[in-house]
């Protein structure tokens, strides 16, 4: 049984110039996301990651290879409106910019427009958004303005309204890069909370390593195309492979590499501060022994 929410398969992608010329961004890109699973595409600026999220959200059309979401083949030409709808349901979509995603002047009726849309009955509607702001805990703002809220809220309100829509997966598109530090961390929360407690299934497009350390896969693409995919732990160990396209790694990881390097015995595959507080702790231990 083939369990994948999105399976992409030798996906190209070239963006044509003004003079004519083809540009390939994505080249044969191929990985899959299980229904359930946290995964987060990680890439510097320019690695093709929103051209991707663009034909996962049936924007860009690739020149060769095959996209399925939910069990439907979105490069099918066979695909019908109704399939495009029903996938934009069933896949929901938070961008970079949230003041490009709202629409009304009150936060609950921007929460509520999505599901309006799809013709979802009033008293369901309600319900369905008193639900989603508790989920990304900004009931309290129900009656406010979004021009009131800072960055992070306003992406808050932009995830409750696609969580107001019940998709079975959202793609974040760099949804946290316009964010200060408090509102990253905020909706991050909130991500891994859908994730967890509600079973979502995310895809989480971003160029801070930093939220990659909590998801199940990581999957890292450079210069179009994908050149690691596996746990955050093996990803993130291979510090020298990261540093080559220009990536960084975790702070902790940093620090206990160069340590490392400097000929003191440590594990390679730390990447949260824990992990590193207590293997620095051990290797102190043993020194005063
Ligand atoms: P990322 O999201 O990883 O920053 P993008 O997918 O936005 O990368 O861009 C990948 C490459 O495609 C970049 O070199 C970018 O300049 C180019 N590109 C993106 N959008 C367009 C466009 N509309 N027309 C031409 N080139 C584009």
């Amino acid at each position: 049984m083939n369990d994948s929410f999105i399976s992409v398969k030798n996906v190209c992608f070239s963006y044509t110039d003004e003079n004519n010329i083809k540009i390939p961004v994505l080249k044969n890109i191929s990985f899959d996301v299980k229904k359930g699973e946290f995964v987060v595409i990680l890439g510097h600026n320019g690695s093709g990651k929103s051209t991707m999220a663009k034909l996962l959200n049936l924007v860009l059309t690739p020149d060769s290879g095959r996209i399925v979401v939910g069990g439907i083949d979105i490069t099918s030409e066979k695909i019908t409106d109704d399939d495009v709808f029903s996938i934009r349901q069933r896949i929901g979509m938070v961008f970079q910019n949230p003041d490009n995603q709202i629409v009304s002047s009150i936060v609950e009726e921007d929460v509520a427009f999505g599901p309006e849309n799809l013709g979802v009955l009033p008293t369901e509607i309600r319900k369905r958004v008193d639900n989603a702001l508790a989920e990304v805990g900004m009931t309290e703002f129900m009656k406010h303005s979004p021009s009131q809220l800072s960055g992070g809220q306003k992406q808050r309100v932009a995830i409750a309204g696609i969580i107001a829509m019940l998709p079975e997966c959202i793609v974040f598109d760099e949804a946290t890069s316009m964010l200060d530090p408090s509102g990253r961390r905020d909706v991050m929360n909130a991500i891994e909370k859908l994730n967890k407690e509600k079973g979502i299934t995310i895809l989480h497009i971003t160029h801070n390593m930093s939220e990659a350390v909590n998801a199940d896969r990581v999957i890292v693409i450079n210069d179009g195309q994908v050149c690691m995919d596996d746990v955050p732990k093996r990803v993130f160990s291979d510090v020298a492979k990261l540093h080559e396209i220009g990536l960084d790694v975790p702070q902790v990881t940093e620090l206990i590499y160069e340590l490392k390097n400097s000929g003191i015995e440590l594990p390679c595959d730390i990447i949260d501060i824990d992990e590193g507080a207590e293997a620095l702790a051990s290797l102190l231990k043993k020194w005063e022994n």
